[in-house]
Formats: structure tokens, sequence, C-alpha cells
């Protein structure tokens, strides 16, 4: 099937959904999502989003928390752009209907004013929240309104393979580029049929979410394989700053949980971390203590469990009044109850996991890519924002003001439009033709690569365990190059493909960069040395027209 459309989104978490609302208004939108439309990273978020509303708080208090996370890195004119532009996006929410809490002292007020969380890193109150599921909500909301939009279509378990460039358009090869490309939409399995379609648009966005499934243990659903990221680096796209990973310092620490996150607002509201023996050792660390930026405290841990040889750390707020746990984090509590710890009288055993990638498809400070006609939003894009170490709570800020900036430009964009550009593409060629009899090929390549990237690529890297993990992935992407080219595309199979690619990028990245800042650490040089590496680390294939 060939389908033609104004604006093509690959995605439905915060960012795609919010964009889509925006654009529906200039023309068709049709959003591709490779699984349930709530498969997202967006649905599990938890602790809220940063914005200024507090009496106490600024905009400089802010920018300044945001820059001294991003450990020089940070583009200033985005920040500003994002901490300026907080605000009236989430006063949009809630007049979409967004159910955010409000201050208890306030409750009874004409104009009762948000509740504002505190997470580590800000230095003040400032994430507005909703209970301890603010993304369900936000997700909830927008989901019902794409739905009820006569101009978006929607098409579930629909996964993009590839984008289409004119340059693939007219030489039928996935891999040549001319840098100066533009694209003009995606192939698109659906997962359903097993049938390629070819979705031609005018303007294509990336809104493919995170990468965490990249690592063996991260707090991300299985939808975050990274694969907007190699979809636009395989199509000329330039990458940047894949080094920086963020784990998450406290994810539950139990055989049957799979990705489950205890929200940093824990330790805003009072819990500390404890070793088996019940000794407190933040206070070592740094001295922020237990509200310690996310990289501190992640390797802090590292550091903790490589001496004990223990399992796990422990995450402690029973020293709080149980009703208000209960209260406060009604979600964390039951979750946490399903697998036997009650946290209101006992220590939450807690690990670190990959959780966000900071680094992602390079784009200007109005989202576009350097390939024209594709932009990028959300946790896929690397807009500036985050610089070495993304500040807690600034991406669904960064998500929501990003969908609005970009979608302002791409209607533009769209509107000068050259309709030729979109007039033909190629439907895809069925390159194997058979299905594939060794699924236990794809699924041991997927292990491998998950667990070398742990081990070798975590949260501690070292020139040795850098080198080894190049090896073993060049060896793992070249089995991958001959499958793939063998058999009928299938969903594992992409994914396959993608994670090796992301894992190789982020491997040169950290290779690369021969310091240690924000969340890159690296033995061999712990310091920083800005005069050197106070730059970002740029990726773009070879041209091989
Ligand atoms: C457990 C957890 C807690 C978090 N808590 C917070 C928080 O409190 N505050 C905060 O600011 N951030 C938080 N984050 C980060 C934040 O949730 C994400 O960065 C943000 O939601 C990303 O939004 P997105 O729209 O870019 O991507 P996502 O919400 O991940 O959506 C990506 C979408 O793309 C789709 N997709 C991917 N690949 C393809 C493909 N090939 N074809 C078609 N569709 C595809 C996916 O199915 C999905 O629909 C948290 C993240 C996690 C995992």
């Amino acid at each position: 099937m060939e389908m033609k459309t104004d604006f093509l989104i690959i995605g439905s978490g915060v960012a795609g959904l919010t964009f889509a609302l925006k654009v529906a208004r200039h023309g068709t939108v049709a959003i591709v999502t490779k699984k349930g439309i709530m498969d997202s990273n967006t649905a599990r978020a938890q602790g809220g989003i940063a914005s200024v509303f507090g009496k106490l708080d600024s905009f400089d208090l802010h920018i300044e928390d945001t820059l001294a996370s991003g450990d020089g890195l940070c583009n200033q004119e985005v920040v500003e752009l994002v901490v300026k532009g907080g605000p009236q996006r989430i006063r949009e929410l809630i007049d979409l209907g967004v159910q955010f809490n409000i201050s208890k002292e306030e409750e009874d007020l004409p104009e009762p004013s948000l509740d504002l969380g505190q997470e580590g890193g800000h230095s003040r109150k400032r994430i507005v929240h909703a209970n301890d599921m603010t993304g369900l909500e936000l997700e909830t909301v927008l989901v019902k309104h794409v739905h009820d939009h006569a101009n978006i279509q929607v098409f579930e378990n629909h996964m993009a393979i590839d984008l289409i460039t004119v340059s693939t358009r007219m030489k039928r090869c996935m891999v040549t580029t001319t840098h100066e490309d533009f694209c003009c939409g995606a192939y698109v399995l659906d997962a359903e049929t097993q049938t390629v379609h070819t979705f031609n648009a005018g303007i294509t966005l990336l809104a493919s979410g995170g990468a965490g499934k990249v690592y063996m243990y991260t707090s991300n659903p299985d939808i975050a394989t990274g694969d907007g990221i190699a979809m636009s680096y395989r199509a000329g796209a330039t990458v940047a700053n894949l080094e920086f990973v963020q784990f998450h310092p406290t994810c539950l620490y139990h055989p049957e949980a799979k990705n489950f996150l205890i929200s940093e607002a824990v330790r805003g509201e009072g819990g500390i971390l404890v070793d088996t023996s019940g000794r407190r050792f933040m206070e070592a660390y740094d001295p922020q203590k237990d509200l310690a930026c996310r990289d501190v405290v992640a390797r802090a841990i590292d550091t903790e469990l490589k001496k004990s040889g223990d399992d796990s750390v422990y995450l402690d707020i029973s020293h709080k009044p149980a009703d208000f746990v209960k209260q406060r984090f009604p979600n964390l509590y039951d979750k946490c109850l399903d697998f036997g710890v009650d946290m209101t009288a006992e220590p939450i055993p807690v690990v670190p996991a990959a959780h966000y990638m900071c680094g992602g498809v390079a784009t200007d400070v109005m989202g576009r890519t350097d390939i024209q006609r594709l932009y990028a939003i959300g946790e896929t894009a690397c807009t500036g924002l985050h610089g070495a170490n993304r500040l807690a709570s600034n991406s669904l800020c960064e998500a929501l003001v990003y969908a609005d900036t970009a979608a302002r430009q791409a209607v533009t964009d769209f509107k000068s439009n050259d309709a030729a550009m979109t007039a033909e593409t190629f439907p895809w060629d069925e390159v194997g033709t058979t299905d594939s009899d060794e699924l236990i090929m794809v699924s041991h390549n997927w292990d491998e690569i998950r667990r070398c990237m742990w081990n070798y690529v975590g949260i501690v890297r070292s020139d040795k365990r850098l080198a080894r993990a190049r090896r073993r992935l060049e060896n793992i992407q070249a089995e991958i190059d001959e499958y793939y080219w063998g058999f009928r595309v299938a969903p594992d199979l992409i994914e396959l493909r993608n994670i090796a690619m992301v894992a190789e990028l982020i491997v040169k990245c950290a290779m690369h960069r021969k310091e240690s800042r924000g969340l890159h650490y690296n033995i061999q040089y712990p310091q920083r040395d800005d005069r050197r590496w106070r730059k970002d680390t740029v990726l773009r294939r070879p041209f091989v027209g």
C-alpha cells in the first residue's frame, strides 16, 4: 500500500501526540506507532514536569540548575527556550483536561496553585505532577484528543523501518546519502499483516523515544530500541552526544520486577539511601547527599556495590508517616507491595539501570535535523538542552516545548513545500523473500549486545572495556547485516539491527571523548577537560554515493 499524508509522525509518546494536535489544523496527519498507542516511555513517567511556578522560583534559577547539570555542554539558547516555554505548555495541558495535583494549603482558594515536587539537582520545588503517574495522565488525555481529531489517523502496530529520502528514492539504495537530502516519508511494516507500506509525507517527524533497551538493565519499556537514531543515521542525518546515557540510580531490585523505577521524588520527600547494614553513604560522595544529581548517585551506588559485592542498596522512606507515603506515592506503594515490599515499613532494594538517552538525532533550535523536512523531537532528539547530563524531569518539558516549536516551523515548511518532492517513491524492495527459520540467532544477539553494553559501556568506563565492546559489536553487526538481507523483515529483526547500530554509535562517541564529564565517566581520564573537550560529539555516516 502507498499512503500519502501531509505530516507523518513516527511515535505516539508525549512528543508525537502533542505535535500531531498542533499540526492537524493545517493538514492531514498519520501517526505510526510500533505497538499500542499507549506503549511509550511517556506513559511510565512518574515524577513529573520541571517548570517554574513556585513563588520562590525563577526562570534564571531553572536555567542555572539545567546548565549546572549539563556540565558545560548545554546550548544556552535552547535551555532558555525550554525553561521559558514550560509554564505556557503546562497551562495548555490543563486546558486539554490534564489533572495535575494542586497545593493542599491552597485547595479552597479561588485560584489554587499547582503542587510542586522536589527532585535531585533542582534548587527549588518545581516538579508539576499528577500523583506519581504524571506520564500516564498526560498520555491518556493526549490520546483522547488525538482519537477525536478528524485530521489524524493512527496506525498501531506499524513499525517504521527506514526513512525515504530523495537520494534513496532516486537511486533505490538504502546506503547512499548526499547530506543535502530531503525526507519524503518512511517505509513502515504492518506487524499484523507482515506487509511493508510506503508512507509518503510532506513533513516527517521522528518522535520515537529513547534507547534504554540497548542495556541489559533499564527502566524503559520494550519499545525503547533507538529506532529513530538508527534510521536517521542510516539516512545520513547527524547524531550527537550518544556517550551521555543517564542511569537512573533507583530501579526496584527484584527478580520478577521488569523495568520498575522508584521515582527520584522519593528522595525529594526525604528518602535516604543506605547499604545492607543500614549505613547512609551518600554524604561521602556529594554535599547534596541523597539529592545529588543522578549521575553522582548512580556512580556512588555502583562504587558501593562493587566494594561490598552486594546485589543492591536500599532506599528508605519508612521514617515518614505511613499515610503520607501512601498518599504521595500511591502507585509506587501498590507496586512495591505486589513484590512483597512495604515501603512504609521497610527499605526498598534498588539498583541503577539505563534510563534516559541525552544524545540523539542532532537538531537545530527549531527541531529540524540536517535532512530537510525531517524533524526530531522528544527523547530521540539531541536539541542541546541536556548537554552532558539531563536535569530530572526536564525531558517532558523539553518534549512539550519542542512539539510546539517544531510544529510551528514544520507548518511553515510544509506550506512552502515543493509538491514534487513527495510525488513518487518506490515501494519497499522485499530484499529477503523467505521467513527466518533461525530466530534463536536474533534473540541470542539481542542478549549479547545488551550484556556487552552493560558490562563494558555502563556507568564506569575504561578504554580497555570500550575497545572490547567495539570488537564484540563489530562481529555482531557483521552477522546481523548478513542475516538481515537474507530474510523478510520482522519486528524483532528490525529492532535488533537498530539496537546494534545504536550500541555501536554509543561506543564510538564514548571512545572519542577522552575526559570525564556529566554522565560519561572513564577511569583513564577522570577529570573534565574544558580546553579540549567542551564540545559535542558529532557523528555522521560517510558519503558512500
Ligand atoms: C520509568 C520512567 C520514568 C520517567 N519519569 C520521568 C519524569 O518524571 N519526568 C520526565 O521529564 N521524564 C521522565 N522520564 C523520561 C520521559 O518519560 C521520556 O523522555 C519522554 O516521555 C519521551 O517522550 P517521547 O515522546 O520522546 O518518547 P516515548 O514516550 O518513548 O514515545 C516513543 C514512541 O515511539 C514509538 N516508536 C519507537 N520506534 C518506532 C518505530 N520504529 N516505528 C513506529 N513507532 C516507533 C513507540 O512505540 C512510542 O509510541 C521517565 C522515563 C521512564 C522510562
